[in-house]
């Protein structure tokens, strides 16, 4: 085909006219477009229980990794409230300061807790405002890099400082999700959630199930500074430190 075309550009006799109506064409808008279909269909999905409540204190706090006992599949991390600086941390990369702030909070976590994080942040059921969270792989396996499969069921308790008491509430969480879904993973996920809440009323801590009222974040600047542990909360309406427990000074 070059060929011929070679040939007919040096021959001004030579009728060129097949070409010029295809050059034409092209500019003329179709009838109907040929569209190339691009997708992806992320899913995420997760479950909470009720809460527990808990004596308060610092040895009820260093009991949480415990309570993943027989479930965790992996190294259990504990996931510690975020302080101001990290107050508008969200896994979302199109929001590049947002991003960079969840970033630096967590890029030091497994994988396995990063994509537990993203997953449950993204679905809300984890805040790390006032939420502390310890984690494990609990179900499936993992990818070549160490990150869960979407199928992959992570999760394990969340706990906080209930503002009206100063008691500390414990939840069982898990979540999964990514590029897929698959039918018996909400099964899974809601036994592992019941094997959770047992460990946790099995606490010598627990003193039963309350209803959860979880602290609402401030819409301003906090920076309440704990007089005990130092950590600046992020939220200025917390009434006890998301991070220890104890009671926040007002100056
Ligand atoms: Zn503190």
């Amino acid at each position: 085909m070059p060929l011929d075309f070679l040939k007919r550009r040096g021959n001004e006799n030579d009728d060129a006219a097949p070409a010029a109506p295809q050059a034409a064409a092209s500019s003329v808008m179709p009838e109907e477009i040929v569209a190339q279909e691009y997708q992806l269909k992320l899913y995420f999905a997760g479950k909470s229980s009720e809460g527990v409540r808990m004596k308060a204190g610092p040895n009820a706090m260093n009991e949480l990794p415990s309570m993943l006992a027989g479930l965790a599949k992996s190294e259990i991390e504990v996931v510690d409230p975020l302080p101001i600086e990290f107050s508008e941390a969200t896994p979302s990369i199109v929001r590049p300061s947002e991003a960079m702030q969840w970033l630096n909070a967590h890029h030091a976590l497994s994988p396995i807790t990063r994509h537990a994080l993203v997953v449950l942040e993204s679905i809300d059921a984890v805040d790390l405002a006032f939420d502390t969270f310890v984690c494990a792989m609990l179900d499936g396996e993992t990818d070549t890099s160490g990150y869960p499969e979407y199928n992959a069921i992570v999760g394990g308790v969340a706990s906080h400082w209930d503002e009206a008491t100063g008691d500390m509430i414990c939840r069982a969480v898990v979540g999964w999700g990514g590029r897929g879904v698959r039918g018996d993973t909400d099964r899974i996920g809601a036994k592992l959630l019941a094997g959770l809440l047992t460990n946790v009323l099995a606490s010598q801590y627990a003193l039963g199930i309350t209803s959860i009222e979880r602290p609402v974040p401030a819409a301003g600047r906090g920076g309440l500074v704990c007089a005990h542990c130092g950590f600046a909360s992020a939220h200025e309406r917390a009434f006890y430190c998301p991070k220890c427990g104890m009671r926040l000074l007002r100056g």
